[in-house]
């Protein structure tokens, strides 16, 4: 009699059906497979930098996305696992008990993923690990230039990839191999969160995705986006699409081909265009995180520079909270924690208000963003907080924005400060002077 071969799919930042190459993949090879997803409780604890990983509203959005992956499943007589513990125990135990002779997963681009995909390789010497691209718009092997040569810009990495084409994306899998009965009551120990503070403009999961993609291309936003995508706020003014696509409820291929469609149909112009640019730029972050590794987080960055910053806690704490001296800043800090989304501009003068005004190590914002985004993915946020403290690929350095420009430009009514309460209750950026003297108001 010939042994069954046991497939064990690891879910990670690819939590969907559609356009999942990996798991058409295992469907094919395997008799029986495993689908599983781990969730370690350490990232509900303190970090390095005193925070917890993820903030109650990003649990809720995974939540979701793991719920909705499940019923997925169901409908092809499969189910999800959730192992509240470290992946590589968790993959390592089941892997062992169920003589797994294969394991899948989506490539990641984040070093400490990374290191735990080699630690199981070395633990599971016999078991086949497959790999493959569905978090990018092109697969590694595509790309023309080895990684470690990937180019030291953005503009060099999109002339590079201009004559690339983005594969068509893959149909849901209709079937998938029957688990070898292991099932656990996941959904009663997902851990608690309140639920109270949070105002829910994002469902986590495929199908709160695929609905959001169907709508945005449905209007008419994407003729008008470049302009749009500057606002600070505003559902229609940029597409919304990250925080599914961080989590890999939606497949950036098949953005890419919606967007091709919107395009023939209503019309190419440069805001489709620019649609684009931007998922390159994403793309752009994607392989940097790749080829850099650990370099990622580090206070010097990839340009082993040393900025010329501290760790403040009490203004740390005050940017946090949105009680800094800058109405503006406060007002996308305080948007950032009631709804776990900021504009793409809001992130880039908060994120130089921290670095230049309150001249605060990098990585504590970058830190708190990982917490409070719905949308956290490894590599645009360690990435863009790099280039914007002037340790990663920005070739001009680092970038000071002037707040009362910027204010009058996207906020000249002040509609958007009133909105998120930024006004201003405290003038003085710390309350002790560097004395330890307390500051005296004037
Ligand atoms: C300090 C800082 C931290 C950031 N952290 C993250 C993060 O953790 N996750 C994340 O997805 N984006 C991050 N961004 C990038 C960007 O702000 C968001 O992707 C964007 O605001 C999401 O809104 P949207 O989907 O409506 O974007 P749209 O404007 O509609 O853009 C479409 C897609 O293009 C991609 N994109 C757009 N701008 C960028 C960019 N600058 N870098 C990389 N990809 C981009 C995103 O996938 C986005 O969904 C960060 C930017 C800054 C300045």
């Amino acid at each position: 009699m010939t042994m069954r071969k046991v497939g064990l799919y690891w879910f990670n930042n690819d939590l969907r059906l559609h356009d999942n190459a990996n798991l058409s993949r295992a469907a094919l090879e395997v008799d029986d497979l495993l689908c599983i997803y781990c969730l370690d409780p350490q990232s509900l604890m303190p970090n390095r930098y005193g925070l917890a990983t993820i903030s109650p509203n990003r649990l809720r959005f995974l939540k979701e996305s793991l719920i909705d992956l499940d019923r997925q499943l169901q409908k092809l007589d499969q189910h999800l696992i959730v192992c509240y513990q470290t992946a590589v125990k968790a993959i390592h135990d089941i892997a062992s008990s169920y003589q797994v002779s294969y394991i899948y997963r989506s490539r990641h681009p984040g070093y400490y993923e990374n290191q735990q995909w080699l630690a199981l390789q070395k633990q599971l010497p016999l078991v086949q690990f497959v790999e493959t691209d569905t978090h990018t718009l092109f697969a590694m092997d595509q790309l023309p230039f080895p990684l470690a040569k990937l180019p030291d810009t953005f503009t060099q990495f999109k002339n590079s990839v201009a004559q690339l084409s983005v594969v068509k994306p893959m149909q849901a899998v209709d079937f998938l191999p029957p688990n070898p009965k292991l099932k656990t009551d996941w959904l009663s120990r997902f851990p608690d969160y309140s639920k109270s503070e949070h105002e829910v403009f994002f469902s986590g999961g495929e199908t709160a995705g695929l609905k959001q993609l169907k709508n945005y291309f449905a209007s008419h936003n994407a003729s008008h986006y470049k302009k749009q995508r500057n606002e600070l706020d505003g559902w229609d003014n940029s597409s919304k699409f990250s925080s599914w696509l961080a989590n890999g409820n939606l497949s950036v291929r098949q953005i890419c081909f919606n967007l091709n469609q919107y395009e023939q149909q209503s019309g190419a112009n440069e805001s489709t265009y620019w649609l684009f640019f931007e998922l390159l730029w994403r793309e752009y972050f994607q392989w940097y995180a790749h080829h850099h590794g650990k370099l990622l987080f580090t206070f010097r960055g990839i340009k082993q520079q040393k900025p010329l910053t501290s760790f403040y806690p009490e203004r740390f704490q005050k940017w946090c909270n949105g009680n800094t001296p800058y109405a503006l800043v406060n007002a996308c800090m305080k948007q950032l924690n009631k709804t776990g989304f900021m504009s793409n501009r809001g992130r880039q003068i908060v994120a130089s208000c921290l670095v230049n005004e309150l001249a605060v190590d990098w990585r504590y914002g970058a830190a708190y963003f990982e917490q409070q985004l719905l949308d956290y993915d490894v590599a645009a946020n360690w990435g863009n907080w790099q280039y914007l403290a002037g340790v990663g690929a920005d070739p001009r350095g680092k970038r000071h924005f002037d707040f009362e420009k910027q204010t009058q430009q996207y906020d000249p009514d002040g509609l958007f400060i009133n909105k998120w309460q930024g006004g201003i209750q405290n003038f003085q950026i710390d309350s002790v002077d560097a004395a330890d003297w307390p500051v005296i108001a004037e």
